[in-house]
């Protein structure tokens, strides 16, 4: 299989050459753009062809500090401005950003390697939590009651947390960098951002935006770079840092974990995740491939939410595979800026032999490739999409983030069956029930170890519902009104008979 060269691309080189020119290239400090204090920079790359697209300056130990330093000092003024004047910040960031969609979305094409109208469903997606934490910023409820004994009184208030690290993967560039900075910004913390190294570009734009919106200096810092320990490792060991928000891989996570104890701060960690699909012999199967394919290769399958496992009752999983497989095989590889691109590029070299090794190692412990299977030619980290059939339930996919658009398909018997193999991972974030029968779906969904659950539904990502795992896929909620929770302390006041 080969892939279409990049020059049949309908976005012409200028177009993407201008983009690119438009994004700064500098860390955000203090509201100015600025060279990195050794002047080192690094390199930004297109995954589907290879090739540099930006240089950036690569912030060092220093830098980060200098972040912090900004963050403090713009700390105490920015949780003492009207909420009212936060929300209306984020609501005109979402304006510039949905009036950008296209850059932003091309942008996240060209370095993430997502097809455009993926990446245009990422703006819609991300710019949502602009506007959602607008309207929660003035919502953030306290209480005042009487005291059980009587007499006394009991205030509560929230109040920001105080300077943010936030560090963001690479896979959705954009609404990872949103689900943070948003709430930060509603409960009225400042912060430092370290965007991934491989995809950058999006948020150096969005901080731009933010800017424009009419965020004042200091209260959002950006510092990529390629040391990704540099710039955490002076950061939590300040007492003047107060929390570390994290969305990434749950080795780094637990790093991060144990760094942040020095100071015991607060965390929020959305790590990784081994979700379940799993389609009872009573679903409607043609609903239930259409939420696979939506599940499986959204992203290409670069999702923490990604079905990693298809858990099918075996009266059913002839018919259901055949027909996946078919779906899966008409999928169109390509360039992410050509129109008839479904599938674009994995993220780089490493990640693309990551997924070949282990459809290879389930090959060869008995599975069978219905499609797909062995990497595909030319320039650029293309894996085709994947069904492999008869996975064995020791095989080491169905234990690891699989990451591509690689769909292993395990069968089950009973409905006891396929609950104890969905809780069989030490992971806990999304899970996909497809039944016609409700009471089954609830009564499942009471006995599966995950943060979410999708009922007939193969996307559950939104910026109004609480996103976030059990297990070892991580702690605290971004998005729903928990969102904004992450980012205060509450204090009470006892009141001695007013
Ligand atoms: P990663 O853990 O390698 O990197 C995530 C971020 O952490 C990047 O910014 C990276 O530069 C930084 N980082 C890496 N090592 C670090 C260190 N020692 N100290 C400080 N920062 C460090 O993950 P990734 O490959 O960018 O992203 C993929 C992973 O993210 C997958 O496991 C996926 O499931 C997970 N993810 C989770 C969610 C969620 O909401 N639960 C969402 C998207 C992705």
């Amino acid at each position: 299989m080969t892939v279409s060269p990049a020059d049949s691309s309908d976005i012409s080189a200028a177009r993407e050459a201008a983009l690119i020119a438009s994004v700064p290239t500098g860390l955000l400090i203090d509201g100015q753009w600025r060279n990195a204090s050794d002047g080192g920079t690094f390199n930004v790359y297109d995954p589907a062809t290879g090739e540099v697209l930006a240089t950036l300056a690569s912030a060092t130990s220093e830098d980060a500090l200098a972040a912090l330093d900004a963050a403090d000092k713009a700390q105490f003024g920015w949780a003492r401005t009207a909420p009212r004047e936060r929300a209306e910040i984020l609501r005109r960031a979402f304006d510039l950003v949905t009036e950008r969609a296209e850059d932003f979305a091309l942008l996240m094409t060209l370095e993430m390697g997502k097809p455009l109208a993926e990446a245009r469903g990422e703006v819609t997606y991300g710019a949502e939590f602009l506007r959602w934490f607008s309207e929660e910023a003035v919502r953030d409820y306290g209480r005042y009651l009487t005291t059980p004994e009587g007499k006394n009184k009991i205030l509560v208030q929230h109040k920001p947390v105080g300077p943010c690290l936030l560090i963001t993967p690479w896979n959705f560039p954009l609404a990872m960098a949103t689900r943070k900075v948003a709430p930060a910004v509603a409960a009225g913390c400042t912060m430092i951002l370290k965007p991934a190294k491989l995809t950058p570009l999006t948020s150096q734009l969005f901080a731009q935006t933010m800017l424009e919106a009419g965020l004042p200096a200091g209260v959002l810092n950006v510092v990529s770079s390629s040391s990704a320990a540099g710039i955490s490792g002076p950061l939590l060991t300040d007492p003047r840092l107060r929390k570390v928000s994290f969305t990434g891989s749950t080795p780094v996570g637990k790093r991060l974990m144990a760094d942040a104890a020095h100071n015991v701060l607060r965390t929020s960690m959305e790590l990784g995740g081994n979700a379940p699909f799993i389609v009872f012999e009573d679903a409607d199967l043609d609903k239930a491939v259409e939420g696979a394919m939506a599940a499986k290769m959204r992203n290409m399958g670069e999702a923490c939410t990604a079905a990693n496992r298809f858990l099918v009752q075996e009266s059913v999983a002839a018919e259901f595979t055949t027909k996946f497989a078919v779906a899966m095989g008409a999928l169109a590889i390509g360039r992410g800026t050509e129109p008839a691109a479904q599938v674009g590029p994995l993220i780089d070299a490493g990640a693309r032999d990551d997924v070949h090794a282990l459809v290879r190692a389930a090959i060869d412990a008995g599975a069978t490739a219905v499609t797909g299977g062995s990497p595909v030619d030319g320039p650029g980290y293309f894996y085709p999409p994947t069904v492999l059939a008869n996975v064995p339930n020791d095989a080491a996919i169905l234990r690891q983030e699989i990451f591509g658009p690689v769909a292993p398909v395990t069968l089950f018997s009973t409905e006891g069956d396929a609950i104890r193999l969905a809780n069989a991972s030490e992971y806990g974030l999304a899970s996909y029930l497809y039944s016609r029968d409700f009471s089954r779906l609830l009564r499942v969904a009471e006995q599966i170890e995950f943060g979410m659950v999708g009922f007939n539904a193969g996307v559950i990502s939104n910026a109004a519902a609480p996103f976030g795992g059990v297990k070892q896929s991580g702690l605290g909620r971004e998005g729903g009104s928990e969102g904004i929770a992450e980012y205060t302390t509450t204090q009470y006041i006892g009141i001695a008979d007013p």
